[in-house]
């Protein structure tokens, strides 16, 4: 198999549009789920909230392809929203079993082989190390190190999960927490197996005599293969910059960025302070890699005066309050994991504003967001 084909993932905001009227909506829809296939590329960018799936989804509606023919690709750009709601009902309960709890587990720790790239599966310690030197990893890979780490190894799905995020550059605590969920049968009726004939077909290798060569049902069954043997304790630490002072206008509202939401149009012609903001307990409790952190640092640069704030948001309120007599004005998007900054929270850029709350599956989700889809002047203006 071949991963060369994973693209630079630049950071101006034009490299990032041209991405975006790069997309063919109907090649994806036959060809996601082979590595090789026609996918977007643009989680890193959706994911940090440079781009909103909605601003992704006029854009391609406004080619007037016929809804039926693209349906696969609106299909998995709602998905990010169906697991951003749950995230916003369950609120931390996200970071534990959502319907059941996860079947046959041996151990809570990362297994070795699949860490280091080394399980003997060719296509799959290709993608890994791929993953390492790119950040980004093809979701059918995810679902099979996934499926290795904790159907097959047997680990609980958290500590895993947390070394996949601290590698994403589209690191997405609700995408990720619940796909792993799902794969690993505590947010879905069954378990999720592949086996070597799977990964050949979609990989595009021809790899044979593995320990995955036989089939699911036969994997299901078995004891952990001692390729999968081995665990460790994995811990991820994120090195924030150094903190740096920061200029504050007191006469103006100070806009809150963050690792989430990193976009340049937002309230784009208001004059007003803009921070990004950098708080060492976020990153404590999510924490990212370097190159993650280069990644938020150099999206960042596409918002016209920001400056970068590390520290708490209660220590950068106590700074604004010093530097007037009137109180502070934050304004911020709202999000699950910044429920706690104070001051405005502007709505995010919805494409299904009125499908709101926790549904039990992406389908009775889909159903509601295909009625919206029907009307008209849902997808008016970009
Ligand atoms: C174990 C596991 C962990 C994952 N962790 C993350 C994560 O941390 N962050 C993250 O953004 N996605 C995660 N995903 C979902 C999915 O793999 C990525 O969104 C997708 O691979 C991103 O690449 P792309 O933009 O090229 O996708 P495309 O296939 O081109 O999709 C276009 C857009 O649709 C949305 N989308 C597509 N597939 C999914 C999906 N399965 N779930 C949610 N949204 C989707 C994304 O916004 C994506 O950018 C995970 C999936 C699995 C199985």
């Amino acid at each position: 198999m071949s991963n060369s084909s994973i693209p630079d993932f630049p950071t101006d905001y034009k490299s990032i549009w041209q991405r975006v009227d790069e997309i063919d909506p109907i090649e994806y829809g036959r060809s996601r789920n082979y590595t090789e296939g026609a996918v977007t590329y643009l989680s890193p960018y959706i994911s940090r909230g440079v781009i909103s799936v909605k601003q992704v989804q006029q854009h391609v509606l406004k080619r007037g392809y016929p809804l039926a023919a693209i349906e696969k690709f609106l299909q998995e750009l709602a998905w990010r929203e169906y697991f951003q709601r749950i995230w916003q009902v369950k609120d931390s309960a996200l970071l534990q079993d959502l319907k059941q709890p996860q079947a046959d587990v041996a151990h809570q720790q990362l297994i070795s082989s699949l860490a280091n790239a080394r399980t003997g599966i060719q296509a799959i310690d290709t993608a890994i190390q791929h993953w390492y030197d790119t950040g980004y990893l093809h979701n059918h890979v995810r679902m099979y190190v996934a499926s290795l780490m904790c159907n097959i190894g047997k680990a609980y799905w958290h500590m895993p999960s947390q070394w996949m995020y601290f590698h994403l550059l589209d690191g997405d605590v609700a995408s990720n927490t619940c796909s792993w969920q799902w794969v690993a049968g505590a947010f879905s009726s069954k378990k999720y197996y592949c086996n070597q004939e799977n990964i050949n077909r979609f990989t595009n290798s021809f790899q044979q005599n593995t320990f995955l060569d036989t089939s699911t049902e036969l994997l299901a069954s078995l004891t952990i293969p001692v390729e999968l043997s081995e665990t460790f304790h994995w811990q991820g630490s994120t090195t924030l910059p150094v903190r740096q002072e920061i200029q504050i206008d007191s006469q103006k509202p100070t806009l809150l960025y963050n690792s989430y939401n990193l976009d340049p149009i937002w309230r784009k012609d208001e004059d007003m302070n803009r921070v990004l903001l950098l708080e060492p307990s976020h990153f404590e409790r999510f924490p990212v890699s370097e190159k993650v952190m280069n990644f938020i640092l150099a999206l960042s640069k596409n918002i016209s005066s920001i400056q970068v704030y590390v520290g708490e948001v209660e220590e950068l309120v106590q700074l604004c309050a010093s530097s007037s007599a009137a109180k502070p004005n934050f304004i911020s998007k709202e999000h699950p994991a910044f429920t706690h900054y104070p001051g405005l929270k502007d709505e995010r850029d919805w494409i299904y504003p009125s499908v709101t709350g926790y549904h039990s599956s992406f389908f009775a989700f889909w159903k509601k967001c295909s009625k919206a889809i029907k009307t008209p002047d849902l997808f008016s203006g970009e």
